[in-house]
């Protein structure tokens, strides 16, 4: 769901994070002798200077101050000046200092956006060769040291004597009282919420790099899996990345009324050795040996389907992958824990996803998984999936695709409809104003958001990059043949657009700059999804059709629940990893293999009727995403609550206009504002419920 690469937004996300770190002393620190001496002085005199209406500020002020200063930004008398000269103790200087910040960050973010932007032009866009100086631009980030400047030239110090830090728990509790202003103080403030030391910052690059690394180069060469027939099952030349293209795969292999069984269970193996690391070590990503992944026998191969470099082995035997699937996770655990010291508001990486990046505490994500897991809608689709396969669930199933439906027209038949609709970027640019108002925008405001929208030609697929700062333009990054634009294309394009119309709107008509864009990303692909679902209206050919409507639900609860699992080992193990810092790569493996087995055992046995099932902890991401796979089933929810919200409202434009205005408060504040409900499942059981109904007709 959330795959599509959006640009801007990690731009964006990039420079707030930059903003947002720096070196914190925490609260174990021992502060200078001098400090506590200072605070007290300055109390009393600034509150006889300001009076006391000022005194909670000022003492919160100086706390926030004296929390993160270190030796090397002074002494007794530098931290008394800085003081007395910063401390706005009138509202006048205080909404002068406001305003000020407000529009020097919009600068700052909104340059740094457009240089980045033009930094990564050669390599983002279809304009000819990329250079290897192309490669050395685009991989510069020119906002990195930006949090350390404003440390050291103390502008981050004059936010935290000033405005307020929060924890979630008070952003929840008091947010929905709170006035546009004070929302826009506190994501100022929150900017500052932490000083890094580089060599911290450095070590999680390198993890993350590690653990990229070690996934992104664990292919699976699928013509030499061997049955035990001696069989070859897969094409070849069939490489697969673990697990994103073994998973895709073994989603296709539905089609294969002939050897999909076979081929699905084959690949359902492949992942169960993987993830309890019995698979032998010279197979991962190596076409040059034959495995049969149920007998473990490996052989050297007897075809050859790939010039890729024989691995460096002498000899060629099955000894097992030496846990270092684990020993990766772990080195990605030891690395984020550094961070813990300098984050003071959220000194875990649970709290910082839950409480910071997702802003939903984690009671609450258990929840609202746990309610889509033990819905008894899972059974009666269980069921249903069961009559539509003609035989018994088997557990690779948690990915079963049939609930699609089949469209009117042929793939062929639209691509020459949209070839000849758009030609050119210029054609799909120009037709933008026209699209908007099919999609219930009024003319002037059609007009004026195509107006800040630009269309660029993409190497990829495409993706949308919103500016940083209302004087600059969105980017529809699209794909555009030499004989124009296809129908997968148009469908990528209209959820692009989605992006750069919320992106538009909720950075250009925002009352406060700081809160400009949704909460977090799942929010700006539900309007993507919105814009994409009405792709075919578009092009002027839709026909309602609640058979696929209902299809569409289904196929979305079903993949709710299977992430839903995913989500859950993912959340348990890195506790467990926090309460065993020391724990070593194959307690870790035996830990997973045990949480894996025990959300099957709850959620999945029951209708999969098979224990012990591992699958769910072959997650990619559970190794290199830092406990990012909740966000993948809170944005199924959350989509469809924003789908529901605006289909229910009849108009998606003006309903769009209305929602995005929020901008990125609270999530749950956000989604009362939008839909009267805060985050929940609620809205997709209620839509699973009907669909089951509809289908049922
Ligand atoms: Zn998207």
């Amino acid at each position: 769901m959330l795959k599509t690469y959006h640009f801007s937004r990690i731009i964006v996300f990039a420079i707030i994070f930059i903003l947002t770190i720096g070196i914190y002393m925490n609260a174990q620190t021992v502060h200078p002798a001098w400090m506590k001496d200072s605070q007290l002085k300055l109390e009393k005199e600034l509150i006889a200077k300001y009076g006391e209406s000022q005194s909670a500020r000022l003492q919160k002020g100086l706390k926030q101050v004296a929390d993160f200063w270190q030796g090397e930004d002074g002494g007794a008398a530098v931290f008394e000046n800085f003081i007395r000269t910063h401390f706005a103790g009138s509202q006048t200087t205080l909404d002068a200092m406001f305003k000020r910040f407000e529009y020097l960050l919009e600068k700052l973010n909104g340059h740094m956006n457009e240089i980045g932007l033009a930094f990564r032009e050669q390599s983002d866009l279809d304009q000819g060769t990329i250079y290897p100086f192309d490669e050395t631009f685009a991989a510069f980030s020119p906002g990195a040291h930006i949090t350390d400047d404003f440390f050291k030239n103390k502008l981050a110090f004059i936010v935290l004597l000033n405005f307020p830090l929060t924890t979630l728990d008070e952003r929840l509790t008091n947010g929905g009282q709170w006035s546009r202003r004070q929302w826009a103080e506190v994501r100022l403030a929150q900017r500052f919420s932490k000083r890094i030391p580089a060599e911290v910052n450095q070590a999680v690059a390198e993890a993350a790099a590690i653990t990229d690394q070690y996934i992104a180069e664990y292919n699976i060469y699928m013509h030499h899996l061997i049955d035990a027939k001696g069989s070859r099952l897969f094409p070849p030349k069939m490489r697969l990345l673990s697990h994103w293209n073994l998973r895709d795969e073994l989603k296709a292999d539905y089609s294969d009324k002939g050897n999909g069984i076979a081929k699905q269970r084959m690949i359902q193996q492949v992942m169960d050795r993987i993830v309890t690391q019995t698979i032998p070590e010279i197979v991962i990503n190596n076409p040059y040996v034959d495995w049969n992944p149920f007998t473990n026998e490996v052989k050297p191969a007897a075809v050859k389907d790939f010039d890729a470099f024989p691995k460096s082995k002498n000899e060629i035997n099955n000894s097992p992958e030496p846990d270092t699937r684990y020993a990766t996770l772990l080195k990605a655990f030891h690395a984020v824990k550094k961070v813990d010291p300098y984050s003071p508001t959220a000194p875990t990486l649970i709290a910082r996803q839950f409480d910071e990046n997702r802003e939903i505490p984690e009671e609450r994500v258990k929840a609202i998984l746990e309610s889509v897991l033990n819905s008894p809608l899972v059974p009666q689709i269980a069921k249903l999936i069961e009559e539509r396969l003609g035989r018994p669930l088997e557990p690779y199933d948690i990915w079963y695709n049939g609930f699609r439906a089949k469209g009117k027209y042929s793939e062929a038949q639209l691509d020459e409809i949209v070839k000849k609709k758009y030609p050119t970027p210029d054609a799909y640019k120009a037709d933008m104003p026209n699209m908007l108002m099919k999609l219930g925008f009024s003319k002037e405001r059609a007009a004026y958001i195509a107006g800040n929208i630009l269309v660029d030609p993409a190497r990829g697929s495409g993706h949308a990059a919103g500016a940083g700062m209302r004087s600059a333009k969105a980017h529809l990054r699209t794909r555009i043949g030499k004989d124009g634009m296809d129908y997968k294309g148009f469908n990528i394009a209209v959820h692009e657009m989605g992006h750069n119309v919320e992106q538009t709107l909720s950075l250009n008509d925002i009352d406060h700059y700081f809160l400009n864009g949704v909460p977090n990303t799942a929010f700006t692909e539900a309007i993507a999804f919105v814009f994409q679902a009405h792709d075919l209206d578009l092009l002027g050919i839709s026909t309602p059709d609640p058979q696929s409507d209902a299809l569409k639900t289904l196929n979305d609860f079903w993949m709710t629940y299977e992430i839903a699992g995913v989500s859950l080992v993912d959340m348990e193990i890195w506790h467990w990893m926090y309460d065993h810092p020391g724990a070593t790569p194959s307690e870790l493996k035996s830990t997973m293999l045990k949480i894996a087995k025990n959300i099957w055992n709850t959620y999945f046995t029951p209708v999969f009727k098979k224990k012990d099932v591992v699958l769910l902890a072959i997650y990619s991401h559970i190794i290199h995403s830092f406990l990012y796979i909740p966000d993948y089933a809170i944005g199924h929810l959350i989509s469809h609550q924003i789908g529901a919200q605006v289909k229910k409202s009849g108009n998606i434009g003006a309903e769009v206009e209305r929602i995005v205005k929020a901008g990125c408060i609270a999530p749950d504040l956000w989604m009362k504002n939008a839909t009267g409900l805060p985050v929940g499942s609620e809205t997709l059981l209620d839509a699973t419920k009907r669909a089951l109904k509809e289908f049922k007709k």
